[in-house]
């Protein structure tokens, strides 16, 4: 691997700074004027207009049916894993290569993560490797496919779209009907990356995105459950407003529901953030051009790039490092390690992929697959600053 080499591409596509962060929001006099707007109303909770309006808006961009706009991307994920059907003791098939909240979201429902190993090529969930794994673990019984080991309902598959590149839907998809266990996108970071003409989160019955601060739009705090169900949309937004019945100064709640429901002024953010992100896009995708063509001749690293027939947000940029000479683990770990250590001092700030979930330690004794390439993966990759700025020349 050319560190030099490396160090030179970067510089020749980042502007010349001290620092330059990895994902950095933007915002201007759009976002001003909607919260001013937003105080001055008075309604500053989880009633107002701009509510309504960022779903109304959110589900024409992404095509979804129904919108439902909640406190963060995890309440999102806990409520479309609830509602589609997990339940205290069952099992939820996900990535081993996610942000913690995917298998916190599991947890919150009673349940346990079940890992399972990621492909190179979209570095998501690999439908052919779970497809295997399951032939070997899940047994048959009257209310649907269990853990033979655990005993444990096989309840959810949850792909999740890795630093914005869709994942191979179509294989899960299949995989999902095959085995009669629903899909639940873990859509976070995919806000604005399309499969195959149609925007990601739209493949299962229900799916979580999330507008946190370091996503491609923020809300301050914010997520949104998307589903195509009027009946699972109702639910949704039933049981994240406290389950209330009550009308009028009437105080009736029918189940414990959650105050999960977004604030109006997280909102108001949310559709002057919304109105960016066409450009956050282009931009993304132009920054991606730029990194992939300088560091095409860079030795020992391959720019990550969109899978075929998809269009990334590429909201993370990332390069996947050769394995080091001797092929030994630790190695390409030192190796990563070096690469990070020298990006850094030079104020360029990188990142290694998240620790495998099955590492930490209130995941370490979950069941899992044979994870190699979720190994490879996290011992190879590095994040690139990406922020949308950065594409703008
Ligand atoms: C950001 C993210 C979430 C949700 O995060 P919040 O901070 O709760 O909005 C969930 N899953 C993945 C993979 C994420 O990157």
């Amino acid at each position: 691997m050319d560190l030099p080499a490396l160090i030179e591409a970067l510089r020749r596509v980042l502007p010349e700074r001290e620092r330059i962060a990895l994902h950095e929001p933007e915002f201007g006099l759009a976002e001003r004027q909607a919260l001013l707007d937003c105080l001055d109303s008075g309604y500053v909770s989880s009633i107002g207009k701009y509510v309504d309006r960022f779903e109304q808006e959110l589900a024409a961009y992404t095509g979804a049916s129904h919108v439902v706009a909640v406190v963060n991307g995890t309440a999102a994920l806990h409520i479309a894993l609830k509602l589609a059907g997990v339940e205290q003791g069952d099992e939820v098939l996900m990535p081993a290569l996610s942000f913690v909240a995917t298998a916190n979201a599991a947890t919150y429902c009673g349940a346990r993560p079940h890992f399972v190993d990621s492909e190179f090529t979209s570095l998501g969930l690999d439908a052919a490797a779970m497809d295997e794994h399951l032939r070997h673990v899940a047994v048959a019984s009257k209310e649907g496919w269990r853990n033979r080991e655990t005993g444990a309902p096989l309840a959810a598959i949850v792909p999740m779209h890795t630093f914005g590149h869709p994942v191979d839907l179509d294989a899960l998809v299949a995989l999902s009907e095959r085995w009669h266990i629903p899909l639940v996108e873990d859509a976070a970071e995919s806000l604005g990356s399309v499969y195959k003409g149609r925007h990601t989160g739209r493949a299962g019955r229900i799916s979580a995105l999330s507008f946190n601060g370091n996503k491609i739009i923020t809300t301050g705090g914010g997520g949104a459950i998307l589903t195509e169900d009027a009946k699972l949309a109702e639910r949704a937004r039933h049981i994240t407003t406290t389950a209330r019945v009550g009308r009028g100064w009437t105080f009736q709640h029918d189940e414990a529901g959650y105050n999960y429901r977004m604030p109006n002024l997280n909102a108001a953010l949310g559709c002057a953030q919304l109105t960016r992100l066409p450009a956050f896009v282009e931009e993304k995708r132009a920054l991606a051009a730029r990194y992939r063509e300088a560091l095409h001749d860079v030795a020992g690293l391959k720019f990550v790039a969109e899978p075929a027939d998809t269009c990334s947000n590429y909201w993370l940029c990332a390069v996947l490092l050769d394995e080091a000479r001797g092929s030994t683990a630790s190695a390409s770990c030192e190796l990563r390690d070096a690469v990070l250590q020298a990006t850094n001092e030079l104020g360029i700030m990188t990142r290694p992929a998240w620790d495998l979930l099955h590492t930490l330690p209130m995941y370490a004794d979950c069941p899992r697959a044979a994870l190699p390439v979720a190994e490879a993966l996290a011992r190879r990759l590095i994040n690139l600053p990406s922020s949308p700025q950065l594409g703008r020349v």
